[in-house]
């Protein structure tokens, strides 16, 4: 796909998301790492609402250390997979005041080698926290990306290395959350809004069903 088409598709989704902020609430780069942590298979709303009084008391991997392990599930337990979770994020706590002197790390291979911390969850912390052109592929962003015609592939890997490939620059660091909120509020799985979608006009799957 040309530049220009897909720059026309970012400055459209751009204009209808002018604030295109990651949905996770949280108060520092340690509670975004946190949340985004247990927001894997969990909607950010089911998290947003239990992170609501956890963040109250916890800001830190020290915080969360003392908390412990069944204290934080106390908090979290209304979201899916609470119980590895918590193991993971303490974990994950321990190590960042053992090895990171207590700070969110702001490479890629570091934030992996952090329990709970895959690819995706990385992408988007180095995106979010530090403002680097990364993209946290999700679900969201899979379908979108592959029915645009920004990619053509269903692996998670080879998508966000098409996507970094062909995305201008002006638009490396904007288009994670610009897909995320068009792929969850228009382009959604099974029935998509096509006829309201402001970038049909630029789409490959809209040309074909047309
Ligand atoms: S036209 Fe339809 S398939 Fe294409 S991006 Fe919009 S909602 Fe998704």
């Amino acid at each position: 796909m040309k530049k220009e088409k897909i720059s026309k598709i970012f400055e459209i989704l751009e204009l209808n998301n002018p604030n295109s902020n990651i949905e996770l609430d949280y108060v520092n780069d340690y509670t975004l790492l946190v949340a985004v942590i247990l927001s894997a298979q969990s909607t950010d709303k089911g998290v947003n609402k239990a992170t609501k009084t956890l963040f109250d008391i916890v800001k830190s991997p020290k915080d969360m250390v003392n908390l412990g392990e069944d204290g934080l599930k106390q908090y979290i337990k209304s979201i899916g997979l609470f119980n590895s979770k918590a193991k993971n994020i303490i974990e994950m706590s321990k190590k960042l005041i053992r090895d990171f002197d207590g700070k969110i790390p702001s490479s890629l291979e570091d934030l992996m080698s952090l329990d709970g911390v895959g690819r995706k969850t990385a992408n988007v912390v180095l995106n979010s926290a530090f403002g680097k052109a990364a993209i946290g592929v999700d679900t969201h962003v899979l379908r979108l990306s592959n029915r645009l015609g920004l990619c053509d592939t269903k692996n998670v890997l080879h998508a966000e290395q098409q996507l970094m490939r062909i995305l201008p620059d002006k638009w490396a660091k904007k288009a994670n959350q610009l897909l995320v909120l068009h792929g969850r509020y228009v382009c959604t799985a099974r029935n998509p809004k096509c006829n309201e979608c402001k970038i049909r006009d630029y789409c490959d799957f809209y040309t074909k069903i047309t």
